[in-house]
């Protein structure tokens, strides 16, 4: 069975305790590889090897950095098949999937951070004839970071890029559920160049490894996407050390539909806001408001295409949904299922787990799931559910819309489905989310600002914002 290692001061090694533990395929339901059970003894191997790299890797410069960085994403790029299918057998996304979206944007994070770099300026502010002040924005030295299982190599690259590109040095903790494309990249750091100690890569639990890095005393940032309740317990963790944090949590996202909308291009698109990944996105939108007067026809037209949906082998191309993460988060997501109908929800397609044959029968599939009857309060329409299982409600006003849309503890990201230009920009303006997309969904550029309000997170990555996090502004006042 395939042993994953952890990257430390450029040495792929076991964990120093020596224990392992398993790796699933959500596909087939059964263990295929193992990963270092690492604890903070590894940590701490990461951190003191990361701060001896760092004066050689700041004192290289944006250009020689830069130039490493692109090496690397070349390398996964020539490796893309490879990546593809650890990707999907890890994670149970389908295949097709991952070569579309996952692993390109693993490589476009790093061809973005590694330019982006020789373009980041610094500000200067002239005080007339007194002084000049220009910012001097420095590295910082070793940053933290932890990313989920949901996309696993795309949110993984999507810190350590701008944290490495900065200048910093990187002890950085993928998922436990899905550490294989962390490791595939770990086995490409030294082709690409990257000098040992500068990116770090402990495999383990998150109450171990995440833990020891979150308190670690010398990692002064922490970088972290996850679930609501893990970012608080960082927060409680790192506020008092007065560590940086950036936090990208939970949602629970709205997607409005007004009658006046394009029906067709918002039909096709909310069936894939709904469903891609299973649901398993944070920008996935599971709450589907619906105009009153549109209601009917949208239900049955969106019905019909649900119903539609494949759900199989994640390495069949005519598989639309593969398999969810975990035997846990499939058995979360059924919980929520059933939460839905005791709480008076009506199950319109979906509801249950299917069972597919041969090698896939252990897997765990969730049958695209419909959910209609329920009010704004319940838990149902509260709690994120992180699965291929959505809600539709009605509304008759604009306001109301709006109502329902705020009505939830998160505010990540928001759909709005209108041809009324004036409409979209007040809705736009009056909704509580950090992301909001108008006739669209998951249209990415990488230079806007992402991140969540609320529950949804604090603080934002991508672009400058991410460049601004990994690195310390000092203002430097010289008289005239
Ligand atoms: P999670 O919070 O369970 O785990 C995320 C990471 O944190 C993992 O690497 C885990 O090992 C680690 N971790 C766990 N406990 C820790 C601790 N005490 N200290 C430090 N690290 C710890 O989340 P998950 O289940 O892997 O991912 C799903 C969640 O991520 C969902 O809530 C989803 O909305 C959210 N998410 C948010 C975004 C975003 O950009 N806002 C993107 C993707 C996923």
């Amino acid at each position: 069975m395939e042993q994953l290692l952890n990257l430390i001061d450029g040495e792929l090694r076991p964990a120093v305790s020596g224990a392992w533990l398993d790796v699933h395929a959500p596909a087939t339901g059964t263990v295929y590889a193992q990963l270092p059970d690492s604890d903070e003894s590894d940590v701490e191997a990461a951190v003191e090897a990361a701060h001896r790299a760092f004066p050689a890797w700041r004192a290289l410069g944006r250009e020689g950095r830069s130039a490493i960085l692109l090496r690397l994403a070349e390398l996964i790029e020539q490796d893309l098949d490879g990546f593809v299918m650890d990707e999907s057998r890890d994670n149970g996304k389908p295949l097709s999937l991952a070569r579309r979206v996952d692993i390109p944007r693993a490589v476009a994070n790093f061809r973005f951070f590694a330019t982006a770099i020789l373009h980041f300026p610094s500000e200067a502010h002239l005080m007339d004839d007194v002084a000049v002040n220009y910012t001097d924005r420095q590295p910082f030295g070793v940053a933290g970071c932890i990313s989920p299982w949901n996309l696993p190599l795309y949110l993984f690259t999507w810190k350590i890029a701008p944290a490495l590109a900065s200048g910093n040095c990187v002890v950085a903790k993928p998922s436990e559920v899905t550490p294989l494309t962390a490791y595939r990249m770990s086995t490409l750091c030294k082709v690409a160049g990257i000098p040992p100690g500068v990116l770090n890569i402990v495999h383990g639990l998150g109450p171990k490894v995440g833990a020891a890095i979150t308190a670690h005393p010398r990692i002064p940032a922490i970088s972290f996407t996850g679930g609501t309740r893990t970012g608080a317990e960082i927060a409680r963790v790192a506020a008092p050390m007065f560590k940086k944090l950036s936090l990208e949590l939970g949602g629970k996202n709205p997607v409005l539909v007004f009658a006046d909308c394009d029906f067709e291009e918002m039909l096709r698109t909310t069936v894939r806001s709904s469903f891609t990944n299973q649901g398993q996105i944070c920008l996935c939108g599971s709450r589907i408001l619906v105009e009153r007067s549109l209601l009917p026809h949208f239900r049955d037209a969106f019905l019909q295409r649900v119903e539609a949906l494949r759900v199989g082998d994640p390495t069949d191309p005519a598989s639309d949904l593969g398999a969810v993460v975990s035997k846990d988060h499939m058995e979360k997501v059924l919980a929520y299922i059933d939460l839905a109908k005791s709480e008076g929800g009506t199950i319109r397609c979906g509801g249950e787990r299917i069972h597919l044959t041969g090698d896939l029968k252990d897997g765990w599939y969730i049958a695209p799931t419909v959910i209609e009857g329920l009010g704004p309060n319940c838990r149902t329409n509260q709690e994120e559910i992180f699965g291929p299982v959505v809600t539709i409600q009605p509304f008759d006003t604009e306001e109301e819309a709006l109502t329902l849309a705020n009505a939830t503890p998160y505010g990540l990201a928001s759909v709005v489905w209108t041809k009324d230009l004036q409409r979209a920009h007040r809705v736009a303006r009056a909704i509580h989310s950090g992301i909001v997309w108008v006739n669209c969904w998951m249209v990415r550029d990488l230079r806007t600002p992402f991140g969540g309000v609320k529950q949804s997170g604090v603080g934002r990555e991508g672009g400058v914002e991410a460049l601004r996090f990994f690195t310390e502004a000092k203002n430097v006042c010289i008289k005239l």
